[in-house]
């Protein structure tokens, strides 16, 4: 269905909100009040679609988040179906709070842990929780230890914009390959804290300068509307792309393409859990009529 409405053919990776339920209730969560919500995919649902989305538009990867990923029952279940039987690259996305009895778990059949991270110590630990930050080093330590390839993801807000490099270095020491750094958008939780916002926009020249004379050995790559004026405008092809880098799920089911768009409502495609295929529902305010872009990334 997406190819006939949209040309596109190929998708290269599936992210799947197992579930909105968190252990947490981070001041930026882009869900908002839908962490209370009881939506989740089935095991059986959630391994429906990532076969759909392989066998339809050749996804290669899988990415699973949440809500909390590590607090969903079946995540081994899922993680050793798309990693056995369907032969795709898994990663999940956690903040990695108190997770090491089911990371032991999954360890074999995972090919990356991303852990969320604030800034250092108690400035990631007053946005997510506290203890928050202890508990992310140590599952981050223990990957390691079972051979599990990491990487972190950190939204850039005013609290944490100069943390950034130190804690570029602290996740050298845990041998992290890769941090890639958010830009807020004000929806869900951040739309009640404007506080977070960078409203000097000139400060995030400083911080690629920074990280650019750093020479860090964890790759660093970033949102580009990490910058003054904003992400760069990409051409696309006349009839739109061919081939997208990704697509997210939601726990009710529905399809965005746009990073720019989750979490805000605006998706012209559902996957129908009961009917195990893709349907197509438009309207004034889906991310195709508006033609919302996507988010582009760079390395810093
Ligand atoms: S940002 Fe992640 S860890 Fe924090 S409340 Fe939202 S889903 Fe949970």
């Amino acid at each position: 269905m997406i190819g006939e409405v949209t040309g596109i053919r190929r998708i290269r990776m599936l992210y799947l909100q197992l579930l909105y339920r968190c252990n947490f209730e981070c001041l930026h969560c882009f869900h908002g009040e839908r962490l209370q919500h009881g939506d989740a995919f089935t095991a059986e649902e959630a391994i429906s679609l990532i076969t759909l989305m392989r066998d339809q538009y050749g996804v290669e990867a899988v990415t699973l988040l949440g809500g909390e990923p590590f607090v969903y029952r079946d995540l081994a279940q899922v993680v050793q179906h798309a990693k056995q039987d369907l032969g795709l690259r898994v990663e999940i996305c956690t903040n990695g709070y108190r997770i090491e009895r089911r990371l032991r778990e999954i360890a074999p059949n995972l090919d990356l842990l991303r852990v969320s991270l604030e800034g250092i110590g108690s400035t990631n630990d007053h946005i997510r929780k506290t203890g928050s930050y202890q508990s992310a080093l140590s599952a981050l330590d223990l990957a390691r230890q079972l051979g599990v390839r990491t990487g972190a993801t950190m939204t850039v807000t005013s609290r944490n914009i100069g943390e950034v490099l130190p804690l570029a270095r602290t996740l050298e020491h845990f041998d992290v390959e890769q941090l890639k750094l958010h830009c807020l958008r004000p929806v869900g939780n951040a739309a009640a804290h404007p506080e977070l916002l960078v409203t000097d926009t000139t400060a995030y020249a400083r911080l690629r300068e920074e990280l650019q004379a750093a020479k860090l050995t964890v790759e660093v790559i970033v949102d580009e509307d990490l910058s003054e004026d904003g992400a760069p405008e990409i051409c696309t092809p006349a009839g739109g792309p061919v081939e997208i880098e990704r697509i997210e799920a939601d726990p009710r089911g529905a399809l965005t393409m746009s990073c720019k768009a989750v979490g805000k409502d605006s998706h012209a495609f559902w996957y129908d859990k009961v009917a195990d295929h893709i349907v197509h529902r438009p309207s004034a305010t889906d991310e195709l009529t508006l033609a919302v872009p996507d988010v582009v990334y760079g390395r810093a």
